[in-house]
């Protein structure tokens, strides 16, 4: 290689420039060299060919020592070149990693994106866009500010709502929390040990973050009359007329293993101001089921969201966005701020505008405008498009719910009430189940793991993709006969 640094731009009397199209006065182009103009052209024909693939592979890992032999030392000090890191990337690694959008991938939360999101996410990148601040990135947080608008209107939150996109609901969920425990320390101009309360049934995630703020987690305890969800009256059991201690409720909307959906209504009443009680500040975690919010079939489920402080909910799940994208929405946008805005004398050019950075709403502060993605593809699909797919989406998984019922040697874990449908296999062992699921990924027919409800091992279908059809679930539910 030259000593001048790899740009792709051509020295000497190649440099011609050329023209541009976005039609800005003055701008012109420079061309790539050669091989940078093979490597544009290669780049956007693997993307091209890899989301026209019908079905997509659905791929399986390999063992560390097989991708060694197959693979070897990548990163050399002369370079492999563009174009043979590409076939190494394409044609060997990216088949060691698993199609989260296959539609017979229904472990997890599956990711399936819309073409749309994939493509504008090559956009993104090639726009050198910082996100983190109004002065540098007006136009993405514009546009990301939008995405943010539809779903704190479909919640119901109002006008003066606001947020940001963060890589995950992890981060949503411990950013969140910070700026409910920031709040309680500030209304009391003190420190002390506060606790956070939720359903044994949060996202593990939700404890993780009180042991990062050191927030004491408490599970709180359901009844029969509870049916499996936190409810007001299981947070009054457990606290009775004191939450002075409490920084926040967490209620799930949308629990990853079964898809339950709190009492957000008797658990936002139980947040309500009280006498000389200062109101409760209330989570939604809704990273995987506040899609739902958009389907009409199941929006009653989500009542009383409208009162939360704030709501998180994973474009990459069941959104259909690329990785990685959480949208993390407050109440009031200047709780958030009081908690997250970082000082320093470098960025008080920033802080003194009074602008909206999406930096200051979350942990973090550099960001790749990543909520662009989900935007653009909702801005060209419209809203009415992303009803329609969930709703789809949750037909699938009545339809399995039915097909299950159907067959005498499943049994369903709990009646569904969004788009996860987990059932047990009479007579079946967690060794059954694991080889099953194995030999499943074996043949590249599914990819369907185990998971476990009380202890006991279940089977587990989370509907994401609307790729998905009641043919491949029936075809699942087939080889459990
Ligand atoms: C997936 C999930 C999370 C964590 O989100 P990540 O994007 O994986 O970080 C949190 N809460 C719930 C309910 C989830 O389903």
């Amino acid at each position: 290689m030259s000593a001048t640094p790899p740009t792709g731009r051509p020295t000497g009397s190649d440099a011609t420039p050329g023209t541009s199209s976005s039609g800005h006065p003055g701008e012109s182009m420079h061309r790539f060299d050669a091989a940078t103009e093979d490597l544009a052209l290669a780049v956007l024909d693997r993307a091209r060919q890899r989301l026209q693939l019908d079905p997509v592979p659905l791929d399986a890992p390999r063992a560390y020592d097989d991708l060694a032999t197959a693979v070897g030392q990548t990163v050399t000090a002369a370079g492999l070149g563009g174009k043979q890191a590409l076939d190494l990337f394409c044609d060997v690694l990216a088949e060691a990693c698993l199609s989260t959008d296959h539609p017979r991938y229904l472990s997890f939360i599956p990711c399936a994106a819309t073409e749309a999101s994939t493509l504008f996410d090559l956009i993104v990148g090639a726009s050198s866009v910082y996100g983190g601040s109004w002065m540098e990135g007006s136009g993405a947080v514009y546009a990301e500010n939008q995405a943010l608008r539809w779903i704190a209107d479909l919640a119901g939150l109002p006008a003066s709502a606001g947020g940001v996109f963060v890589p995950g609901g992890t981060t949503g969920n411990l950013s969140a929390l910070m700026a409910a425990r920031n709040e309680v320390r500030r209304r009391e101009g003190t420190r002390r040990p506060l606790k956070v309360a939720a359903a044994a049934t949060s996202h593990s995630s939700v404890s993780g973050a009180c042991d990062v703020l050191d927030l004491d987690f408490v599970s709180v305890p359901l009844e029969p009359s509870d049916r499996g969800r936190l409810t007001g009256a299981a947070l009054r059991r457990a606290f009775g007329d004191d939450r002075s201690d409490l920084a926040a409720v967490v209620a799930t909307a949308g629990s990853t293993n079964l898809g339950v959906v709190d009492d957000l209504t008797s658990v936002a009443d139980f947040c309500r101001a009280e006498g000389d009680q200062p109101r409760t500040w209330l989570h939604v975690d809704g990273a995987y089921g506040g899609a739902g919010l958009a389907a009409p079939s199941v929006r009653h489920l989500f009542d009383g969201i409208e009162h939360a402080d704030s709501f998180i909910v994973d474009p990459h799940k069941w959104l259909f966005a690329p990785f990685d994208s959480c949208a993390l929405l407050y109440r009031e946008p200047a709780l958030a701020r009081a908690a997250h805005t970082q000082y320093a004398s470098y960025l008080d050019v920033l802080t003194d505008r009074g602008e909206w950075d999406p930096a200051d709403y979350a942990i973090g502060l550099t960001r790749r405008a990543r909520g662009l993605p989900f935007w653009f593809s909702l801005a060209a699909h419209g809203t009415a498009a992303y009803t329609a797919a969930v709703e789809r989406t949750l037909q699938v998984a009545r339809a399995a719910t039915a097909m299950v019922r159907d067959r005498p040697h499943l049994e369903l874990v709990a009646e569904p009430e969004l788009s996860v449908v987990a059932f047990y296999r009479r007579g079946w062992d967690t060794p059954d189940y694991s080889a099953w699921s194995q030999r499943l990924l074996d043949e590249q027919f599914a990819f369907v793991v185990p998971s476990s409800h009380e202890g006991r091992t279940c089977l587990r279908l989370a509907v994401v993709n609307p790729r998905t059809s009641e043919d491949d679930i029936a075809a699942i539910l087939d080889t459990l006969d």
